[in-house]
């Protein structure tokens, strides 16, 4: 197959889920005895260019031009479904993000193409190949086939490893087609600046659950945080209280992430919510109810009062 895989960058950075993106690109292209190209699209992406170009990509397409400053869906597919019509490209690949959950329908659907969302691995399906993706909140694995001659998929970044590193491709500047989006504009960008680690990212995340009863204590959580360097991160119970804004949602609704450590507080473990913690690398639990499904899927569990355990934890990291 010739796959394109679609980087992405946010402010000026390239996103974490590019890796799993190249990974799965080498993958696929080892296993179809194809190739992978990547391309950026933005404006002064020079530095971030270089980033990427060591993977072992036949190409590297930068898309640079003051139209792209800001993501803007319309110009954006147009860039990328021109520059896979210019190519011939057989597969077009993005790691599973905001982003990519708006824009890779869109590029699907402009080139007719089947998409699957969110896969983990590639298997060998009669002389073709075939994807695997988590469904029902992680509870079980589906595979899916595409019949059409694109493949257009994004990838979980929690199921898939780091890419290989490889010599750098051929820098190549594509002039893509058609002028500003003018059926969306951008209008402004705010951010909550919190002074704590991207949750998305993070490598420790402490999560709160319904359990800690008001919004009054996520102070304490945060404090808590703050000693161990990590991020917030909620359930839906929590946003749907309004206790905390949407972004913080951990879950098949909000983030996937994969922290070195997820410290569950008053969270009962639902399968919506399991869902985004499955690559979590320690998950520890905190919740008096000796039956709360998070349990099972903790690495370690307390059953206790979080009331009582988070101050004593607070005062002996
Ligand atoms: C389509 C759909 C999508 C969804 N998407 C998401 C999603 O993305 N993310 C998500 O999180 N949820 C999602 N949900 C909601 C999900 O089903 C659960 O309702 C939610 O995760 C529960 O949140 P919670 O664990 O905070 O609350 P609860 O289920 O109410 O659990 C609170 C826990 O706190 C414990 N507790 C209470 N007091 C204490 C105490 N003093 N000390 C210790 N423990 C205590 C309790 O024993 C309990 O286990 C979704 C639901 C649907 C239907």
């Amino acid at each position: 197959m010739k796959i394109l895989v679609v980087a992405e960058m946010q402010l000026g950075k390239l996103k974490p889920s590019n890796g799993a993106a190249v990974r799965f690109a080498q993958d696929l292209a080892a296993k179809t005895g194809g190739s992978f190209d990547i391309v950026l699209i933005g404006h002064g992406l020079a530095d971030l260019a270089a980033g990427l170009n060591k993977y072992g990509a036949g190409a590297l397409h930068v898309i640079d031009a003051p139209r792209f400053e800001n993501y803007l869906p319309g110009s954006f597919c147009a860039a990328v479904v021109g520059l896979v019509q210019a190519e011939g490209y057989t597969a077009v690949i993005g790691g599973e993000a905001t982003t990519s959950r708006d824009i890779f329908p869109r590029i699907a659907g402009a080139l007719g193409a089947g998409m699957c969302k969110g896969v983990s691995a590639i298997v060998d399906a009669g002389g073709g190949v075939a994807y695997q993706r988590a469904v029902f909140s992680g509870m079980a694995l589906r595979t899916e086939r595409i019949h059409t001659p694109i493949h257009v998929l994004t990838v979980d970044p929690t199921a898939v490893g780091e890419p290989a590193e490889g010599p750098a491709g051929a820098v190549k500047a594509f002039a893509a087609p058609g002028g500003d989006d003018d059926s969306v504009k951008f209008v402004e960008r705010r951010r909550a600046e919190s002074g704590r680690p991207d949750l998305a990212v993070a490598e420790r995340v402490v999560g709160a659950g319904r359990g800690i009863k008001s919004a009054d204590y996520l102070e304490t959580i945060g404090t808590l945080a703050d000693k161990l360097g990590a991020a917030i991160g909620s359930t839906r119970a929590v946003v749907d209280a309004g206790w905390l804004p949407n972004e913080f949602q951990v879950g098949q609704t909000g983030k996937a992430i994969a922290p070195k450590l997820y410290l569950a507080i008053g969270i009962s473990g639902a399968v919506q919510h399991s869902a985004g913690i499955r690559g979590a690398k320690t998950i520890v639990a905190i919740n008096k109810d000796p039956e709360a499904p998070i349990f099972k899927i903790a690495d370690v569990g307390i059953v206790a009062d979080l009331f009582d355990v988070v101050p004593k934890l607070i005062e002996k990291i």
